[in-house]
Formats: C-alpha cells, sequence, structure tokens
C-alpha cells in the first residue's frame, strides 16, 4: 500500500506544483508518504477516515487542506514567518496537520472531541517529530470560553464539523481581533451565505472572501470563505455545548 501511495506521490507534487504553486521539499515529501502509512496503519482499528485510496488521499486530505491557505501569498507569508494556528473538530488532523508539516514557523493547535482521535494525533506528532503542532481534547463551545484559547489565535481552520453558521460560533472566538478564519466547504449555497453573513456580524466578523475551488483531480467543487475578525465577541459565543448546532444564529 505504501508503494502504491509513493509511486503516486510525484504525479500529485506536478498537480500541486501547476495548482496551488508551490513544491515541496523532498523532506516534506517524506512527511507527506509518512503520513499517509501512519492514516492508513491506524484506520484499521479507529474509524478515522474513508479517504484511503493514495490519489484520494492525495487530493481530499493533503491538497484540499493547503488550498485554502497556500494559494495566497499574504497567508503564505504569515505563515512562513510564523502566526498561531487552531484546527477546530481536527478528525484525523485535517487540514491541521499539512499545515504544521510545511509551515514549521507556525504553532498548530490541533483540537477535538475525541479522545481516541487526538491520541493518534499525538502519535502521528512523535512519530513524524513534529515540533509546531500540540494537541487539545475538548468541546469547542468550552475551549472558546477558556482565557488561554479565547481570541488567542491568528487562524482558525474548520472543515467538515457543522453548518456555517455553527462554524463561525466555533471558530470566531477564539481568533484574536484582526485574525482570520477560514471555513473549508465543499458546496455552498446563497442561502448559507445569507445566514452566514448574519451569523458573523453577531460574532464580530466580517465576510472577507469567499473563493470557490475545483479539486484537480476528482474535479469536485469547494469553497473557502474567509472570515475577519473586525471586533470582540460578545462573551455569551460560543453557546453551551450542542447550542450552536441545534439552534444556529
Ligand atoms: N476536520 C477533519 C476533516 O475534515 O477530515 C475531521 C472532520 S470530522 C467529520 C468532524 C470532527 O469534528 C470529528 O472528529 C469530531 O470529533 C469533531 N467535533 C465535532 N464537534 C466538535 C466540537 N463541538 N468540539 C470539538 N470537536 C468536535
Amino acid at each position: 500500500m505504501s508503494l502504491e501511495a509513493a509511486s503516486t506521490l510525484p504525479e500529485m507534487i506536478e498537480v500541486w506544483q501547476q495548482t496551488l504553486n508551490w513544491q515541496p521539499t523532498n523532506e516534506e515529501q517524506n512527511q507527506f508518504q509518512k503520513l499517509y502509512e501512519l492514516v492508513i496503519d491506524a484506520n484499521r482499528y479507529l474509524n478515522l477516515t474513508r479517504i484511503t485510496e493514495p490519489s484520494e488521499f492525495w487530493e481530499k486530505h493533503l491538497w484540499d487542506s493547503l488550498v485554502g491557505v497556500a494559494q495566497k501569498q499574504q497567508f503564505m507569508d504569515g505563515l512562513n514567518q510564523g502566526l498561531s494556528v487552531i484546527d477546530i473538530g481536527t478528525g484525523a488532523g485535517f487540514p491541521g496537520l499539512p499545515i504544521s508539516l510545511i509551515f514549521p514557523n507556525s504553532q498548530v493547535t490541533l483540537l477535538d472531541s475525541t479522545r481516541k482521535k487526538i491520541n493518534f494525533i499525538d502519535s502521528v506528532i512523535d512519530g513524524l517529530g513534529i515540533k509546531n503542532a500540540q494537541t487539545v481534547v475538548g468541546r469547542v463551545e468550552e475551549i472558546g470560553q477558556e482565557i488561554k484559547h479565547r481570541e488567542s489565535y491568528d487562524l482558525a481552520v474548520i472543515r467538515a464539523v457543522g453548518s456555517v453558521s455553527a462554524c463561525a460560533e466555533y471558530c470566531l472566538p477564539l481568533v484574536k481581533k484582526g485574525g482570520l478564519a477560514v471555513i473549508y466547504r465543499g458546496s455552498f449555497t446563497e442561502e448559507e451565505k445569507q445566514s452566514l453573513e448574519n451569523s458573523v456580524n453577531i460574532l464580530g466578523g466580517k465576510v472577507e472572501l469567499i473563493e470557490e475551488f475545483t479539486t484537480p483531480l476528482s474535479h469536485s467543487i469547494r469553497h473557502c470563505l474567509f472570515l475577519r475578525k473586525v471586533k470582540h465577541t460578545p462573551v455569551s459565543f460560543p453557546r453551551p455545548v450542542g447550542i450552536p448546532k441545534q439552534k444556529p444564529l
């Protein structure tokens, strides 16, 4: 399985170069290959991901994790210099682990409510010798109210954790004034745009940019929603555990 992945990696690198204008170093390529092997291995006993075929993994986990941040010079510059980043509901580590691998000067916090997923990520951090990533187990509704985390991050990223309004409520309280949240989506409708704008406004943010991407192999549509934090988030947000999901703003 690992050989198969290794043989598709050079092709994917060409695709990443064309679409993201970015060429991973040999060291980064080795790290990606090892990450793939660790995820596939752990997936035999943990329900981590349904994305296991090598080309799917390179596209839907790696390319997709990086498209929101690696395509923009402003992000590349900031992340290269060093930002504090939090990945909310990271699961098997996406998009946070690829971000930590290619931006060693940035500090990446990987948050998930499931202990076994965080245990897996801890083993990846150990196995790959990643120095700039740490994990937190908890519900984001509680973490977002803790002084240590609240309004402490330059960048929050979130992929596949809930509705756009719930994601905004999870992200924005953790972001510093002036910082950004990036919500990774598949499809994104006009109706969702309305509800996003409404919630972001309540949470002290504004919708700065909505970008649509086509994935390079399966040609599926993706969106990245960039939210700028312009004011402090009212202390009542995030609301208690479960409420952002049950009663989206
Ligand atoms: N972000 C990863 C990805 O795109 O591959 C994982 C997505 S998975 C569908 C959603 C993850 O969010 C799960 O690992 C779940 O445990 C976590 N999660 C859901 N609600 C959460 C909450 N309120 N606080 C923290 N983590 C949460």
